[in-house]
């Protein structure tokens, strides 16, 4: 990686301009682009970076904490201000997502300055097994976002060997933010449960997903899990949302087909810890079911094959593991539709 700092001027309006760099070895993150991330001074007094050069999983879970929490405060100012722009159909990207996810690349750099980043709104650097990637989706729910609805969240992860290494969410519209990092763990949320002792898997058949009502493939499979589990489902618009739903006992299993890393990475991390579900991914191009986290060599060329197109990895499947069962059957009816 070869980012450098953006520069920080703030100013008598309160506002803190993040000015990108000239060309890199790495290229361009945002080469012609100005980027006006509002927000109040007294906030990037509190932009702490952990003591140079540690590998204290502890410190390092404090300094990004602190880190996702100025994001969260960024996203409440930025409702009254935000710019849209649109990515796509039904696709949409607001200044703050931008700005937010430079800021968590610039503490990447300054941290971990030989580590790799896949960001849903910058560059996807081509990853090997042996490095150290952070996925980062700086707004999961922009489109909620947008329409100031309350599903909104914030993710940062990075992942080591296999396993996650550490993984923030932030949920600014509660005002909650979860952490995990080896064995700490940080939650000034009241509502959602990190390890199993607290955990309480949903009692009721209700699964979340986030299918495209305007794909006609994944209304069609959609509709046969309904039937076949005689369930309810929950949409919210936003992956991560859902995930942490599923600490708060309102989600018992979920799916998301052609899923993108960045959206479920971190909140996946923090379901992992409580060891009560079951985590698949399903790339049928190579007939392999794994791990997310795995660092399988041929999974990371898949990543680094779709990275360069439209980013989508493959079937997600969460399910309480002694449902086992359902993830097979649900994988089952995706496939078969997707024929
Ligand atoms: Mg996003």
């Amino acid at each position: 990686m070869n980012w450098k700092r953006p520069g920080y001027l703030s100013d008598s309006a309160s506002t803190v301009v993040y000015l990108p760099q000239q060309k890199t070895a790495d290229g361009d993150i945002y080469s012609s682009e100005t980027i006006f991330v509002p927000t109040d001074p007294s906030l990037t007094k509190t932009y702490k970076l952990p003591p140079s050069s540690t590998n204290k999983q502890k410190d390092v879970l404090a300094s990004l904490v602190n880190l996702v929490k100025i994001a969260q405060k960024l996203i409440l100012i930025g409702k009254r201000k935000m710019k849209v722009n649109k990515k796509g159909p039904g696709d949409f990207v607001t200044n703050i997502d931008k700005g937010i996810e430079l800021l968590f690349r610039d503490w990447i750099y300054l941290n971990f300055p030989h580590s790799k980043i896949i960001g849903e709104e910058g560059q996807k650097s081509k990853i090997s097994e042996k490095d150290l990637v952070w996925y980062i989706d700086p707004i999961d729910g922009t489109t909620n976002y947008i329409e100031n609805k309350h599903e909104v969240t914030i993710h940062i992860c990075a992942i080591k060997n296999g396993v996650p290494w550490i993984s923030v969410v932030g949920i600014p519209n509660e005002n909650a933010t979860l952490g995990v990092s080896g064995q700490y763990i940080f939650s000034d949320s009241p509502s959602h449960m990190i390890s199993s002792d607290k955990l309480m898997i949903c009692p009721d058949n209700v699964v979340g997903t986030e299918f495209r009502e305007s794909s006609l493939v994944e209304k069609i499979s959609h509709d046969k899990i309904m039937d076949e589990f005689n369930c309810q489902h929950i949409k919210f618009n936003s992956i991560g949302f859902s995930i942490l739903e599923m600490m708060r006992g309102n989600i018992q299993f979920f799916y998301k087909n052609n899923v993108k890393l960045w959206d479920i990475m971190a909140p996946l991390c923090l379901l992992r810890e409580s060891g009560l579900f079951s985590i698949e991914l399903t790339i049928p191009e190579l007939d392999l079911t794994i791990c997310p986290f795995s660092n399988d060599a041929s999974f990371y060329k898949h990543l680094n094959d779709v990275h360069k197109k439209d980013c989508k990895v493959g079937l997600i499947i969460v399910t309480p593991k002694n449902m086992h069962n359902c993830s097979k059957k649900i994988k089952q009816i995706i496939l078969d539709s997707s024929i």
